[in-house]
């Protein structure tokens, strides 16, 4: 499977790849070692130019911790966000969600579970590849896509914690884009203090019957599949003794999607409420151990911390290109903007960014 997509994707060997790099340079001594590489004539390839010294903040081929395989699937998911997302992203900032179909081309693409090993359908690559789609989503200035929680939050719980059935179940069709997912913990009374969770999953026979509802659920509206984040003890020591993880899936009877929230932001993103009313689950949904869901999330909350930095990172150097290239052709006064010291300053301490 995952040559199939290397070959329809161009990219020849995400697989088995990881970072040479190690090796942690300042700034000062990249720039140093690179103008000495190419005052000895040697190859600028062997000697990747960090950011700070490259013609711009997004250029392909630069930082240690990439390799040539890394630049060659970099440009494919360039050219992915270029062709099928930036075109389309006005229209569907205006429809408050992406297309179903994006999300089939990113699968055959081979952007989705990225991280996810092989062996249990998912593509097999490392951190750094997955990291390439986060930073290439950014570049292309397009937040709507929620890619990185549905493969980098949302698979992890289920190949992590999941029975060899869930696995099975879910991930072929989550890298292949068929099936949307979400996580839902928040509620209107928790957010930052997760263990203050009100959704109540009670013991009916060997079923489980999900009462509750959540807010702020990125892919909410879309999810096919949900990681709901619900109290299963409501005896326990403390509360973070008696959460469990249930996955629900959209059409069960009970399961109801709200509104798609307006957002000052992200508005292509389709964040939702999601209502839980009486809804029967087998005992086969429970993810992982029973009362171990507050152990599962504080295993898998940093991972969604280390992305939505890279991408924070990765969004202000898309703005300052834009802004380099804006006053580099802006002229007033008869100079282009640049030459005022206003405008030079801050540029050159914003490219020190990644730095
Ligand atoms: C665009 C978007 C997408 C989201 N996607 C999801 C999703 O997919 N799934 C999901 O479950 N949730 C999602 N969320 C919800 C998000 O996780 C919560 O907004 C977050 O946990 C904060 O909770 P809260 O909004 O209730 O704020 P609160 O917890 O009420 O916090 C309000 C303010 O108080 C501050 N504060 C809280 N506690 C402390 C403290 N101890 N010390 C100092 N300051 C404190 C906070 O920093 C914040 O500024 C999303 C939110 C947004 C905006």
């Amino acid at each position: 499977m995952f040559l199939r997509k290397v070959v329809q994707s161009g990219f020849s060997g995400v697989r088995n790849v990881s970072g040479r790099g190690g090796q942690v340079l300042s700034a000062a001594a990249a720039r140093k070692q690179y103008s000495q590489a190419q005052q000895q004539g040697s190859t600028v390839a062997s000697i990747r130019p960090e950011t700070s010294t490259a013609k711009t903040l997004m250029d392909i081929g630069t930082r240690r911790i990439f390799n040539e395989d890394h630049d060659i699937f970099r440009q494919s998911v360039r050219r992915f966000f270029q062709e099928e997302v930036v075109p389309h992203h006005k229209e569907w900032e205006k429809a408050g969600q992406v297309s179903r179909e994006l999300w089939e081309k990113a699968g055959e693409q081979g952007l989705l579970g990225v991280m996810i090993p092989e062996e249990h359908g998912g593509i097999g690559g490392d951190t750094f590849s997955a990291a390439i789609t986060w930073e290439e989503q950014m570049y292309s200035n397009c937040t709507g896509p929620g890619f990185a929680l549905h493969s980098d939050i949302v698979m992890p719980y289920i190949v992590n914690y999941g029975s060899k059935e869930q696995i099975e179940r879910f991930i072929p069709s989550m890298t292949a884009g068929k099936h949307i997912g979400a996580i839902a913990m928040t509620e209107p009374g928790a957010g930052s203090d997760l263990q203050g969770v009100r959704t109540y999953a009670k013991k009916d026979g060997s079923d489980w019957i999900l009462n509750g509802n959540k807010v702020f659920i990125t892919n909410g509206w879309m999810a096919d599949v949900v990681v709901v984040v619900t109290v299963t003890n409501r005896e326990a020591k403390t509360a973070a003794h008696g959460i469990s993880l249930l996955l629900v899936e959209n059409g069960m009877k009970g399961f109801q999607k709200g509104r798609k929230l307006e957002k000052i932001g992200l508005k292509a993103q389709d964040t939702a409420e999601l209502f839980f009313e009486d809804v029967r689950l087998p005992a086969s949904a429970l993810l992982g151990e029973l009362n171990k869901g507050f152990y599962y999330l504080m295993n898998e909350l940093p991972q969604e911390r280390l992305f939505i930095a890279d991408m924070a990172i990765s969004s202000c150097e898309f703005m300052f290109e834009e802004t380099r290239n804006y006053v580099l052709q802006r002229k007033a006064f008869g100079k282009t903007i640049a030459h005022f010291q206003v405008c030079s300053v801050p540029s050159t301490h914003s490219s020190r960014v990644r730095a």
